[in-house]
């Protein structure tokens, strides 16, 4: 048996089995899927592989449940919510675990940051309503705007933040009176498994239903009729493939993809303050992180300060097992990005850009383990300054020309979010302002809330998640006036 000593007093089970919720029952498949424990590289356990009779049936299931579940007051569904909140937080330690032996962030940084987040998440936005809207009230006539749920909503998500980006899904959709068929990413399937496992206990059959395997189940979802929205986390290429198989059934989407976010840093700025900000902002989850930052341009006049400062910083970092309590960054979470890391690395390494820490992964290892890599001031068209590496590795870049360096942050396909940074706070607001993306902070980052919206300029989405507009995205609108 796998277990993993935390403290002396609690021994975590984690070899499963995992089992698909589907109509309120614990199914598992005659096939599986080895998921792999990026640390170690040993297969932590096989997960079901959901058949198409199984994708059928947890469809079937949450539309049969759909109308009775949207019946419910908003009161009934938050009880509801907020008895699976306080289900999960009494499951917390295991689900932080297997988050960590499957994904391999930290344990005792950022998988209980995921972990306690997503499980406020779910409790906060319990407390949500979307009131009607009342456009006319007058003597004789009335026109309101009520929100009704799309009905059944396909939910699939990426490997990086599996149980974060699947809560905040699942609470949102749920509130609103839809039921849901969720589908994890292949890599990461386990702690979405059990976090649905843990929804049974709670929720009436049929409204929470979980489904693993390859792809192919989230084309089944996509491509159903009786899917009324797919809210999809995950690559921009892949989310193409959705919105286009979404069209046959003019399905709702949201859609959240990838980013390249850009750094601002203005003449001026707090060296010493930036630095270890924008360090963790960079490389938080080992840089696997859609609204990671992925390229910082500095002024010129602190640049070499600023290089200097973040380079000693990067070499204090370890990289290691994340169930070690003194790993900073863990493993990259599966060999195709561990693949395309090295392709990067070697684009690097070819060009000669000049690398003043980290630059080389040891194959040798057991694990996806790939260093802190900075890369000074390569070229503006070079393949890591353009594209998102998803791992450990970012381009400083210096700049001396405001307008030019605001025409290359925006010179991406993406906008996600980015950040500016000055001690003039109207000057990095002027800045901000110009930026294309779906966030930008000004000295902070990575601030999220319930109630402020997500989601991505160009090609880094569709629609948002979080906030008023992000729960409506889960509804229809429906207009409705009579005379009074
Ligand atoms: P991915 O697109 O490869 O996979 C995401 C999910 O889609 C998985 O569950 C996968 O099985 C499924 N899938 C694959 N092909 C499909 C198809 N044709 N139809 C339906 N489903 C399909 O993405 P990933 O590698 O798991 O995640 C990394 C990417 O996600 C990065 O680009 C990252 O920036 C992005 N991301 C974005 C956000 C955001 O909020 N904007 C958050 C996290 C990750």
């Amino acid at each position: 048996m796998n277990t993993q000593t935390l403290r002396n007093d609690l021994k975590i089970d984690y070899s499963g089995p995992y089992m698909m919720s589907i109509n309120g029952e614990l199914v598992d498949a005659e096939q599986k899927f080895d998921v792999f424990n990026p640390a170690t590289g040993e297969v932590i356990v096989g997960a079901p592989e959901a058949t198409r009779e199984q994708v059928e049936a947890a469809i079937a299931a949450a539309k049969a449940a759909q109308p009775a579940w949207a019946a419910l007051t908003w009161a009934k569904r938050r009880e509801y919510i907020t008895a699976y909140a306080d289900a999960l937080d009494a499951n917390k330690e295991n689900i932080i675990t297997l988050l960590t032996i499957e994904q391999g962030k930290p344990r005792h940084s950022m998988a209980t940051v995921e972990v306690d987040y997503a499980i406020y998440w779910v409790r906060e936005v319990a407390k949500r309503v979307l009131e009607d809207e009342v456009i006319e009230d007058t003597p004789d006539h009335i026109v309101k705007v009520v929100r009704t749920p799309v009905g059944v909503v396909g939910a699939i998500t990426p490997w990086n933040f599996p149980i974060l980006l699947g809560l905040w899904k699942l609470a949102p959709c749920l509130v609103t009176g839809n039921t849901l068929v969720m589908k994890p990413s292949p890599f990461t399937p386990l702690g979405t498994l059990r976090f649905g496992e843990i929804a049974q206990k709670i929720f009436p059959p049929g409204v929470v239903n979980i489904v693993s395997g390859g792809n192919e189940q989230g084309v089944w979802l996509t491509e159903h009729p009786s899917i009324n929205k797919i809210s999809f986390t995950g690559s921009t290429a892949t989310g193409k493939k959705v919105m286009a198989a979404a069209s046959g059934t003019l399905k709702r989407v949201t859609l959240e993809l990838g980013g390249k976010d850009p750094a601002i840093v203005l003449p001026g700025a707090d060296v010493k303050t930036v630095v270890p900000t924008l360090f963790d902002a960079a490389f938080g989850n080992s840089g696997q992180w859609c609204i990671a930052t992925k390229r910082i341009y500095v002024h010129d006049s602190i640049y070499d300060e600023f290089l200097e400062a973040f380079v000693n910083l990067a070499k204090t970092k370890t990289v290691g097992d994340g169930m070690n309590p003194n790993t900073d960054l863990g493993p990259i979470q599966n060999k195709m990005q561990y693949g395309k890391l090295l392709n990067m690395f070697e684009d690097v390494r070819k060009n000669g850009y000049k690398v003043p820490v980290g630059g080389t992964i040891d194959q040798s290892l057991a694990g996806n383990f790939v260093p802190v890599t900075v890369v000074d001031n390569p070229p503006k068209d070079s393949r890591i300054v353009r594209e998102e590496p998803f791992g450990p590795i970012l381009p400083l870049l210096r700049w001396n020309d405001v307008d030019q360096v605001i025409a290359d942050a925006n010179d991406s396909d993406f906008g996600l979010a980015a950040s500016v940074w000055g001690p003039d706070r109207e000057a990095a607001i002027a800045v901000a302002n110009r930026i294309e993306a779906g966030t930008v902070w000004v000295n902070e980052i990575h601030i999220h809330g319930i109630d402020i919206p997500f989601g991505g300029h160009k090609q880094s989405g569709m629609g948002v998640e979080n906030g008023r507009e992000g729960l409506e995205e889960f509804t229809n609108a429906k207009t409705y006036m009579f005379h009074k």
